[in-house]
C-alpha cells in the first residue's frame, strides 16, 4: 500500500523561473500516472522534487502519510530511472544491481536472491555476469529499471526512460515496463513528452502546461473529452477552427455549422475521424489538397476558402482527389471560448480507436 501525495508544490528557480506552480496530485496504490506536456512545462522538475533531487519552494509531499518534502534522496522510499541510465560500465550486471543493497548492508545470500529475482522479472535471467557494455540499449535500460526495483522502493519514478531508444524498441519496452509495473503493483510516476507513450501506458494522465495541471483524467477521457483547447490540440490530431458565433451559427470562412452558444468568438474542435466529407456540387466548404491512402483508410487534407487547413479520415480515399470541392459534416464537435469548454456533442460512433487515430497522426 503506497500512496504519493503532492500538495500545492511550487518550484521557483533562483533566476525567477516558476517551473512548477502550486501543483497537487495524488497517485493511488499501484497506479501509473504519466506527466505529459510540452518541453519546459515542469514535468522533470516535479519528478525530481519527488525523488529529492530538487527542493520545493513551497508545498508538501508525502508517501503513505509520511512527510518526505525535505528528506534527502538516498533516504526516500523512491527509485528513479533516468533517460540516460548511467549504469556503471566497469561492473557487470550483477554488481550494478548489488551495489545499492551492499550499501544497505543486506546479507550476501539475500543480495544474490534479490538480484536474481529482479533480473528474471525484467527478462534478463542469467545475465548477471555480462558486462553492461555487452548489452543492447534496451537491455541496458532494463538493467537500470532492475537496479531501481531491487531496492524495493515504494514509489517508482521514470524520467523519459525510453527517450534514447529507437521507435520500435520504445514500443516494445513500454509494454514490458507496464507489464512489470502491474505485476509488481508498484505506484509509479512517469514523465514523458510522447503522447502515445502516455496514452498506452498510463492509468491516468496529467497534462501539464507552464508548471500547472491542464487536465487530469484517464487516457481515453483526455483524448475524447479534452477540457481546454490546449489539451485538444496537444493530444492526437485535432482540427481547431477559430471563428465566430452569430445567432447560434458558428462560421469560419465558407464553413458554417449550428453551435448553440451565445454570440462571440469560439474555437471549434473536430477530430479527423469524426469528420465526414461529401462531394460538393458548387464551391462547398473547401477543396481537397492532398489524399493519403493508408490501405485500411485514408487521410484527406483540405484547404478551406480562407486558407485554413483541416484533416479528415475517410474509409474510401479513392473517392477524393486534389482540387475537388467538398462539404464537411462533423459527427462530433467541441467548442471552446476563453480557454474553457462551452459546448460538446456526444462523440457517438467514432470511427476508430484512440490508438489508430494516433498511428495516423
Ligand atoms: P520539462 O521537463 O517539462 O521539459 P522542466 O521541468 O525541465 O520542464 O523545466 C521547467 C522550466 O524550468 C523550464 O522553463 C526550464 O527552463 C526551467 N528550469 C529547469 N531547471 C532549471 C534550473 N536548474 N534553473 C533554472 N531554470 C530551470
Amino acid at each position: 500500500m503506497s500512496v504519493l501525495k503532492i500538495k500545492d508544490v511550487s518550484k521557483i528557480f533562483p533566476n525567477a523561473t516558476r517551473a512548477v506552480d502550486s501543483f497537487s496530485l495524488e497517485v493511488a496504490d499501484g497506479e501509473l500516472v504519466c506527466l505529459l506536456g510540452p518541453s519546459g512545462s515542469g514535468k522533470s522538475t516535479l519528478l525530481r522534487m519527488v525523488g529529492g533531487f530538487e527542493t520545493p519552494s513551497a508545498g508538501l509531499m508525502t508517501i503513505d502519510g509520511e512527510d518526505i518534502t525535505r528528506v534527502p534522496p538516498e533516504r526516500r522510499p523512491t527509485g528513479m530511472v533516468f533517460q540516460s541510465h548511467a549504469l556503471w560500465t566497469h561492473m557487470n550486471v550483477f554488481k550494478n544491481l548489488a551495489f545499492g543493497l551492499k550499501l544497505r548492508k543486506v546479507a550476501p545470500a539475500e543480495i544474490k536472491r534479490r538480484v536474481e529475482a529482479v533480473l528474471e522479472l525484467v527478462g534478463l535471467g542469467g545475465y548477471g555476469n555480462r558486462h553492461v557494455t555487452q548489452l543492447s540499449g534496451g537491455q541496458q535500460q532494463r538493467v537500470a529499471l532492475a537496479r531501481s526495483l531491487v531496492l524495493e522502493p515504494k514509489i517508482l519514478l521514470l524520467d523519459e526512460p525510453f527517450a534514447s531508444l529507437d521507435q520500435h524498441l520504445r514500443e516494445r519496452l513500454r509494454e514490458e515496463v507496464r507489464d512489470i509495473q502491474q505485476r509488481v503493483g508498484i505506484t509509479t510516476l512517469f514523465v514523458t513528452h510522447g503522447q502515445d507513450e502516455a496514452l498506452s501506458m498510463a492509468d491516468r494522465i496529467v497534462v501539464m502546461r507552464d508548471g500547472k495541471t491542464e487536465q487530469i483524467d484517464r487516457p481515453d477521457v483526455v483524448y475524447r473529452e479534452p477540457r481546454t483547447p490546449f489539451v485538444a490540440g496537444f493530444i492526437g490530431t485535432m482540427n481547431l477552427l477559430e471563428g465566430d458565433v452569430r445567432n447560434g451559427m458558428f462560421s469560419r470562412g465558407a464553413y458554417a455549422t449550428p453551435l448553440p452558444v451565445s454570440d462571440g468568438p469560439a474555437i471549434l474542435a473536430i477530430r479527423p475521424e469524426a469528420l465526414d466529407l461529401s462531394s460538393a456540387a458548387g464551391e462547398g466548404h473547401g477543396k481537397v489538397h492532398r489524399v493519403t491512402d493508408f490501405g485500411t483508410h485514408g487521410l484527406v487534407d483540405l484547404a478551406l476558402g480562407d486558407g485554413s487547413r483541416v484533416k479528415a479520415m475517410v474509409d474510401h480515399p479513392d473517392m477524393f482527389r486534389a482540387g475537388q470541392a467538398v462539404t464537411l459534416s462533423p459527427r462530433a464537435i467541441a467548442a471552446y471560448r476563453d480557454g474553457t469548454l462551452i459546448h460538446r456533442t456526444a462523440a457517438a460512433g467514432a470511427a476508430t480507436t484512440v490508438q489508430q487515430a494516433l498511428v495516423d497522426a
